[in-house]
């Protein structure tokens, strides 16, 4: 493993189709002003997965990335037995990305924003001096957070004061790791304001989230976990959404399994859920908007205060964009159905009961409205069903382990004044 070559690839423009080398860490095409997320082509386009032991690196022929880091695990795909008995499937595949050692998933940030964390931190330049900057609710700057610190990788991390209990460990981290907070009363966005002040100075690049080719193609591993597995490529797949760049990555994968050719040639139609009443995503959806719809900042705080899963509190996602979720649920005739917390939580019951660990609420979102779509008769109850349990095994994990917190190394106020911030987040990184 200690000779990884790069994997060879190329970038295309979805929108024009133009291709381009990528010349490191390329988030548009330069040479277009209207907004396309650009994608990957890769040099080989048969999937030769890799063993076990090189971690979510065993799907490498289809990841942007230039080394290995350490530490990391893949999804794991398995089929069900007690869950699809109880909906009355016969083909209900789940796709675990979380800790559930009993089906050999170890991930031990316990989401599949781990999938993302790995493969942006291993597209990075190894040579690189500047520091990555990551604004997050919380399941991201966990998984950036781990990986970061065991491969000694500089990273800022931005999260709201509030929610940074969600920022638990099994171990101290590395103090390569530093973490910046908008005070108690800010949100998400309040954290994204910061961290885009922080990028104001030239020591910080950004990660650049769904614009991102490592993190949708990390995130694409939860499909083709499923299609090495099962042998074929799912004719549905049902996940959570905040963002939906989980499903772009899906829709992504597909088309490079068809282009295989070994998993069939299928369109797996994409089933997205929201959890009421955030459900941004689903209103424009159902208007036939490719716009999303207005939405008053007030009641998306309010309304994003409501759900169980605040990790699909994304206000502004990238729905519209060409090469977006909006193009992959028309390319794949799929669909956005929304859950309730009451609804959200009795399926989060069910699974633990039936499949014998504790998932998170967005997973929760996912199965039920599996749950009613199995009931409307949506789903053909022969055919094969993916339902990707993103994050998930946390109590397990936690149980009987001493945690330990990251800790903010600088509160903001609200809306702080440039310099100061960067001032302060220079001084952070500052060697002693
Ligand atoms: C981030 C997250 C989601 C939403 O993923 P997107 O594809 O980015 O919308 C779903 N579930 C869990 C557990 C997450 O952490």
């Amino acid at each position: 493993m200690e000779n990884f070559k790069p994997t060879r690839y190329t970038l295309t423009n979805v929108a024009t189709g133009r291709e381009f080398e990528d010349e490191g860490w390329m988030l548009d095409d330069p040479q277009t002003p209207e907004p396309s997320l650009i994608r990957t082509n890769y040099a080989s386009k048969r999937l030769n997965v890799r063993s076990e032991d090189y971690g979510i690196y065993r799907f490498c022929d289809w990841l942007p990335v230039r080394r290995m880091l350490r530490g990391s695990h893949a999804p794991v795909t398995y089929k069900s037995v007690r869950l699809a008995a109880h909906l009355g499937l016969k083909n209900l595949y789940i796709t675990f990305s979380g800790y559930f050692p009993q089906v050999g998933a170890r991930m031990t940030t316990c989401s599949f924003k781990e999938t993302e964390a790995y493969n942006v931190c291993a597209r990075r330049a190894e040579n690189e001096k500047r520091i990555l900057v990551v604004a997050s609710a919380g399941n991201t700057a966990r998984a950036f957070a781990k990986v970061c610190s065991d491969n000694k990788i500089p990273l800022l991390l931005s999260v709201p004061e509030e929610n940074i209990n969600a920022l638990w460990f099994d171990a101290p981290l590395d103090p390569c790791v530093k973490l910046i907070a908008p005070q108690t009363g800010g949100d998400y966005f309040d954290a994204i304001h910061l961290s885009n002040l922080a990028l104001q100075s030239s020591l910080f690049y950004a990660e650049g989230g769904a614009k991102n080719v490592a993190r949708r193609d990390g995130m694409a591993t939860t499909v083709l976990s499923a299609a090495t597995t099962i042998g074929e490529i799912p004719d549905y797949y049902f996940q959570a959404v905040g963002s939906g760049t989980g499903a772009i990555a899906a829709w992504e994968a597909n088309l490079r399994l068809n282009e295989d050719g070994r998993f069939g040639n299928k369109t797996m139609r994409l089933m997205v859920s929201q959890n009421i009443p955030f459900v941004p995503m689903y209103d424009a959806w159902r208007a036939g908007s490719r716009e999303m719809l207005a939405y008053d900042a007030d009641q998306a705080r309010a309304d994003a205060e409501a759900i169980d899963a605040k990790v699909l509190s994304n206000r502004k996602p990238p729905y519209s964009v060409r090469g977006g979720l909006y193009d992959a649920l028309k390319a794949t005739d799929g669909d956005i159905l929304v859950a309730t917390n009451e609804e959200a939580r009795a399926a989060r019951h069910l699974f633990e009961e039936l499949e014998g660990v504790d998932i998170y609420s967005a997973a929760g979102v996912a199965l039920a409205t599996l749950i009613q779509a199995v009931r409307d008769g949506k789903v053909d109850p022969e055919k094969i069903v993916m339902l990707n349990v993103t994050g998930g095994g946390e109590r397990h994990f936690q149980r009987n382990k001493e945690l330990w917190y990251l800790k903010p190394h600088h509160v903001f106020p609200l809306d702080p004044k440039p310099d100061y911030v960067i001032r302060t987040v220079e001084k952070l990184f500052a060697k002693a």
